[in-house]
């Protein structure tokens, strides 16, 4: 099965990801990920991703489109995967498509993941990941069982992106309005679009993405 996660910056596509990942095996591909690896290694894609992730712009179409169609080639990908953060405009998304015919594969679904926009600004500010597994927790929203120490790995160090401030989350959801929204008439129109409530609470959101999957499977 292959699923892409579709919303503004905070919407949850990463912390569903990570759920879907666990639940239903679906490798997930995180292009925000990926491109911060790529920055802290300082790779040449790294160098090239840095300074428009500071400035909360896209990255250029030709990076993102190269890291997938390399990533998804991966043995971990055979058995489907999840695309979160990816395509986030519509020559992503067509690039995409042709990715996906040259392999013989195709799309099942796109889940859009509505939140209003004066939510997510609450979302990132206090969004933090564990810095040894990336799983993600919120200052007010999904603290971890003990204070200061992961659920899932028992790391006390975490981490909170350089992005994640006020002013860099209104550039992004400026160009998520501009640039990543006209995806949705694209895939509306192929039949592809779902639609779950992302302002419900995190388990709920989850039952309502594995309604979703659960109807294709
Ligand atoms: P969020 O989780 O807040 O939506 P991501 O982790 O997906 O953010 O992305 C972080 C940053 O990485 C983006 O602001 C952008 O600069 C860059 N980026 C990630 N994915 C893409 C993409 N598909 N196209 C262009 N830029 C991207
Ligand atoms: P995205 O990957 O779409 O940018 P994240 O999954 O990183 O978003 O979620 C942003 C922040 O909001 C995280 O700190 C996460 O714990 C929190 N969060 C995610 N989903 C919800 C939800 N349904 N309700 C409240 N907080 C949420
Ligand atoms: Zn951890």
């Amino acid at each position: 099965m292959i699923v892409i996660l579709l919303g503004p910056p905070g919407a949850g596509k990463g912390t569903q990801a990570q759920r879907i990942e666990k639940s239903q095996g679906l490798v997930q591909l995180s292009t925000g990920d990926m491109l911060r690896s790529a920055v802290s290694a300082g790779s040449e894609v790294g160098k090239l991703a840095k300074d428009f992730m500071e400035a909360g712009k896209l990255v250029t179409d030709e990076i993102v489109v190269g890291i997938i169609a390399e990533r998804i080639e991966e043995d971990d990908c055979k058995q489907g995967f999840l695309l979160d953060g990816f395509p986030r405009t519509v020559a992503q998304a067509e690039a995409l498509d042709n990715m996906l015919d040259q392999n013989d594969l195709k799309l099942d679904a796109v889940v859009e993941m509505q939140v209003n926009d004066e939510v997510l600004v609450d979302r990132i500010t206090g969004r933090y990941t564990c810095a040894d597994c990336n799983a993600g927790y919120h200052d007010k929203n999904l603290k971890p069982k003990v204070d200061g120490v992961c659920d899932y790995c028992g790391s006390t160090n975490f981490n909170r992106r350089a992005d994640d401030n006020r002013e860099t989350v209104i550039s992004r959801l400026e160009s998520y309005h501009a640039q990543t929204a006209p995806l949705l008439p694209y895939y509306e129109a192929k039949g592809l679009l779902k639609v779950v409530d992302g302002m419900a609470d995190i388990d709920d959101v989850s039952t309502q993405i594995n309604e979703v999957l659960g109807a294709l499977a």
